[in-house]
């Protein structure tokens, strides 16, 4: 029997201890110091007001320009529109690798300051050892990790293989104009081999308790954004009559909340929990690595997550419906507006086809957004060297490849010949990931220098000479 089970496992990823010559390169860095200097600067950040709308990146950009300048690092800043910043900063290497892009983005969401502990552009930094404010997490703080790096390599004299291109970008919140942008006009100036952004990051008591997940995002569903209308005679509220829109659109919304859901456990994600069970051993590894096992014994579980069970499927999400509002006038016009998200490999307009033929022609789709989801290989040296540093001196820690079920701006760098790779390297638990786009948005110190630490080991590992 476990002969027969064992031929078709799927390996977990076996992480090499990094060389001696390295350990030593990174053993030349004050981590105090860089704790100290990048609180600072993050502390800063937050205080330049770059909530979006209305975005004006262009004082963030001049911010991080700044602190490059002092250290003799050039940078340019490009508008994408008026007040839209974009910083682009280069180390030069020797060319034999196409450039490593460090990106993110300078824009933060809005916030209800009145509900907020402290005020949340302040910057505060607590006696716990907390940075708070918009941004603190999502994601000025890793612009300041990558922007610490950059500095880091100039000071400690690191020979480069290739050009370490710092890029932090306007609107990745509510456009991604800023990214395109950059991706339309400067692309030749760019032309970024590799690419780390945001997408993943560390989770305390994922899976199993105690043990620390951290998921590396290698890849980005697309976004199919619908809205379904449906027309149809108006006239007094006081008579019901055939062919009214809002029945129309009622028996089409029947039809799709009809469709069965199909989740899978896509190849990236056997591959992330393979690792986890691996890390874990014994019954485990064996259950994690074989398909048939997990399906039996594992996929309930992710399927009772929200998060995991969005990321196993292509979702039809009803997010809004409209239309005349007034109670007794019948409205000749409704809608339904869909956020359809589809895993790399499927087609935008045959989803949107296939959506079509089940709901008939009682009803017709305005195409607001059709976007394919797209992929990096996980067989990279830059995806191997943020594994390896994301769990570095930990006990139970664990890292692998997945799917995001949201965009960032790696989506639009992908179709460039891009591998891009999001993570970020701090361990979060559930209270401190619920400032992402809420209140009280804080990252702790701690992390900021081991995410500091991190990103800056995996890039010198990678780049290097
Ligand atoms: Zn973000």
């Amino acid at each position: 029997m476990l002969f027969l089970l064992t031929s078709c496992l799927i390996r977990p990823t076996v992480l090499e201890p990094a060389p001696k010559e390295l350990q030593s390169k990174l053993k030349s860095v004050n981590w105090d110091v860089v704790e100290k200097e990048a609180t600072e600067i993050l502390v800063e950040y937050i205080q330049t007001d770059t909530t979006n709308p209305p975005g004006n990146e262009i004082a963030g950009a001049e911010y991080l320009s700044s602190v490059l300048a002092k250290e003799g690092i050039e940078s340019k800043i490009v508008l994408s529109s008026e007040g839209r910043g974009n910083l682009i900063a280069r180390l030069s290497g020797s060319g034999e690798e196409r450039p490593l892009c460090l990106l993110s983005h300078i824009d933060t969401v809005t916030y209800e300051a009145e509900k907020w502990t402290h005020p949340p552009l302040s910057g505060h930094v607590d006696e716990q050892g907390f940075i708070w404010g918009r941004g603190a997490l999502d994601m000025k703080s890793m612009g300041v990790m990558e922007l610490m790096s950059m500095l880091l390599l100039k000071r400690n004299n690191i020979s480069l293989d290739r050009d370490i291109i710092l890029l932090a970008v306007a609107d990745e919140e509510d456009g991604g104009t800023g990214m395109q942008y950059l991706t339309e006009h400067h692309w030749d100036e760019l032309n970024c081999g590799t690419l780390i952004n945001e997408g993943g990051l560390g989770l305390e008591d994922a899976i199993f308790p105690g043990q620390n997940m951290y998921p590396i995002s290698v890849g980005e569903k697309g976004n199919v954004w619908l809205r379904m209308i449906a027309e149809g005679n108006s006239g007094h509220g006081s008579t019901p009559r055939r062919n009214e829109a809002s029945e129309k659109l009622l028996r089409a919304l029947e039809k799709i909340q009809a469709i069965p859901e199909t989740t899978y456990i896509y190849p990236v994600l056997g591959q992330f929990l393979a690792n986890v069970g691996a890390h874990k051993g014994g019954l485990m590894s064996m259950v994690m690595r074989h398909p048939g096992l997990r399906n039996l014994l594992v996929k309930s579980k992710l399927k009772a997550n929200p998060l995991t069970k969005a990321a196993m499927m292509n979702t039809i999400h009803l997010t809004g419906l409209g239309g005349h509002n007034r109670p007794n006038v019948v409205a000749s016009e409704v809608f339904a507006q869909f956020d359809c998200r589809i895993l790399p490999g499927v087609d935008p307009q045959e989803f949107i086809a296939e959506l079509e033929t089940i709901v008939g022609e009682d009803v017709r789709f305005d195409v607001l957004a059709a976007r394919r989801g797209n992929q990096s290989t996980m067989d990279d040296p830059v995806y191997r060297a943020l594994a390896r540093y994301a769990v570095a001196g930990e006990q139970d820690a664990v890292a692998g490849p997945v799917i995001s079920v949201g965009f960032t701006d790696s989506i639009y760098v992908r179709p460039k010949g891009t591998k891009a790779y999001g993570f970020m390297p701090v361990l979060l638990n559930e209270k401190e990931m619920n400032g992402f786009h809420g209140v009280d948005e804080r990252i702790s110190i701690e992390n900021l220098r081991n995410g500091t630490r991190k990103l800056y080991s995996a890039i010198v590992e990678v780049v290097s000479e």
